[in-house]
Order: C-alpha cells, then sequence, then structure tokens
C-alpha cells in the first residue's frame, strides 16, 4: 500500500475564500443525533463545532435535558428531541449531511434512534458515523448500512469491535482488506496518534500530518465529527474534503499548544475559524 500525507496544501484547496452572493443555504444544513441525559456534551460538542467550521445551518437531535446548556453555549444550533420520530425525519429530508452517535450511548432508545436514522437517510446525504451508533453497528446485525456517502470515525477501539482486528493487527494492509468488503462512497477515517484514511478498493491511504498528544482528552472525536460534517456540507463530499477536516481539526490543536498544555475540544471549536480564515487566504 501507498501512504501519502495529508497537508496543508491540501487543506488549502478545499477551503476557499466565500463568494461574495451566498447565503446560509449555500453551506448546507447538518443535522447531529446524539447526547443522551449521560453524554450530552459530545452531541453539544459535536454540533458546536460544526457552527464555528462554517455549516450554514446546524440542529442537535438530542434529549430535552440538553437543551438549556446548549443553548447557553452555542445559540446558533436549533433542537430537537430524538425521540419525536416524526420531527426527526422531517430534520433528516432536510439536512445535508447527518452525523450520528456522539454521546448516543448504547442502550435500547439508542439503538432505535440509530435505526431509524439510517433508514431515513438517502443517497443524496453524507452520513458520518461515529461513537456509540459504531458501536450499536458492531453489535447489531440487523441493522443495515444505509445507500449513502458514508464516514466512519472510529478510535483504534471502536474500530476493532466493528472490523473484529485487534489493534495491534490493526495495519494499513489488514485495515485495507476490511474497507474493501464495504460499500464504495465509504471513507474510513481511523483516529489515533495518527490518523490515517480509506476508501474501499484504493491501493493507497492517506496519513494526517497534525496532531499532538494535548488532543488526549474526552470529547476530541466528537469536535472531529462536526468539523468533518461542516466540511462534507460546504465543500462537498470528497475524499480531499473530509481529509481536509482532520487535518484542520488538529492543526487548530497543534496551534493551541504551543501555549496549552492540554488542547480541550472547546477551545478548538473556539479557535476553528480564524483557522480556516488563515487557510483561505494566499
Ligand atoms: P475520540 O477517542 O473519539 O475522542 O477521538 C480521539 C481524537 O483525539 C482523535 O481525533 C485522535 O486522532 C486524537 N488524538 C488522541 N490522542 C492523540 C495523540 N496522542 N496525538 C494526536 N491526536 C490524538
Ligand atoms: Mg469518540
Amino acid at each position: 500500500m501507498q501512504k501519502r500525507l495529508i497537508t496543508e496544501q491540501l487543506a488549502r484547496r478545499v477551503v476557499r475564500p466565500r463568494a461574495r452572493d451566498t447565503y446560509k443555504g449555500s453551506f448546507g444544513h447538518v443535522l447531529v443525533v446524539g447526547g443522551n441525559d449521560q453524554y450530552g456534551g459530545a452531541g453539544i460538542m459535536s454540533a458546536g463545532a460544526a457552527v464555528h467550521a462554517g455549516a450554514g445551518l446546524v440542529t442537535l437531535a438530542t434529549r430535552p435535558v440538553n437543551f438549556t446548556p446548549l443553548h447557553t453555549r452555542y445559540p446558533e444550533v436549533m433542537a430537537i428531541d430524538y425521540t419525536d420520530h416524526k420531527m426527526l425525519a422531517e430534520l433528516i429530508t432536510g439536512a445535508t449531511v447527518v452525523v450520528i452517535g456522539p454521546g448516543l450511548g448504547t442502550d435500547q432508545e439508542s439503538a432505535e434512534t440509530l435505526e431509524f436514522t439510517l433508514t431515513h437517510v438517502t443517497d443524496q446525504q453524507t452520513v458520518v458515523i461515529d461513537g456509540s451508533a459504531l458501536t450499536l453497528l458492531a453489535a447489531e446485525k440487523k441493522i443495515e448500512w444505509p445507500a449513502s456517502h458514508i464516514i466512519l470515525t472510529p478510535h483504534e477501539m471502536e474500530f476493532a469491535r466493528l472490523s473484529k482486528l485487534k489493534i495491534a493487527a490493526q495495519t494499513p494492509e489488514a485495515i485495507q482488506s476490511y474497507m474493501n468488503t464495504l460499500p464504495t462512497g465509504t471513507i474510513l477515517v481511523h483516529k489515533s496518534a495518527r490518523t490515517t484514511l480509506y476508501t474501499p478498493g484504493s491501493q493507497d491511504y492517506w496519513q494526517n500530518t497534525t496532531g499532538n498528544p494535548g488532543q488526549a482528552t474526552g470529547g476530541t472525536g466528537d469536535t472531529l465529527t462536526g468539523i468533518i460534517a461542516a466540511f462534507a456540507a460546504q465543500f462537498g463530499w470528497s475524499e480531499e474534503a473530509i481529509a481536509a477536516a482532520v487535518f484542520t481539526h488538529s492543526a487548530v490543536a497543534d496551534q493551541l499548544a504551543e501555549t496549552e498544555y492540554v488542547t480541550l475540544p472547546t477551545m478548538v471549536i473556539d479557535h476553528v475559524s480564524a483557522y480556516m480564515r488563515q487557510l483561505s487566504r494566499p
């Protein structure tokens, strides 16, 4: 397998200055489905990251206990209760990108929410599957992959559950063999200290060049899903756009690490827009 590097040059090709005659509809609608009573912060950070990374509209489908903290921190995000399936179906229909999983949990209600979401997305939409949703997919054989553009964002443990490959066995060749069993139109973001990207049938994979141990803290992955969703919503579904999102997420953290010991997800959210402006200028 050939390794290719995700560079700043690549990210600059993706993050272009905004055209003058645009409006919020030009930059897509991101729907994040996640955040149960216990893990609300994960859904809130994913949705907050999507707003700060430039998605035109963002809605969080979550449990009502999370509405007030969401709106206190990120009033730009709209909110619905994901147990209201009529509302959820409407929101899914209107979304450009659906993120499912951050803080969703793995109980019966979480499984029903995942199944409902995956059966309502269409092949026009992009679905980012993360966290609890990956754990549920690994366990529940009856849940079908949707006919959409899919982005899977497992860390090594979640990938082990999904692929049955132990962490030590997750070599590029073994990861690629697993990917070759998935539908075309799937991108795997294999998260680690050196995150890599894979697509079915490919002879090469992409390795990120940004990132630091200050990111080893809860919520980092949830923030990544929001940035990936915002990039797919604005710049379109492509391997290059997803690679640019992965690069940007950790590049912001690297800038923060010049003065910070830990680079918290909420700090990354606060600085991602300034970094994107930097990328978009010559
Ligand atoms: P999650 O476990 O879902 O929160 O995802 C962890 C996120 O933090 C991924 O984006 C990883 O790439 C990143 N991360 C964790 N530890 C490190 C590290 N030592 N160096 C660089 N990135 C890291
Ligand atoms: Mg995670």
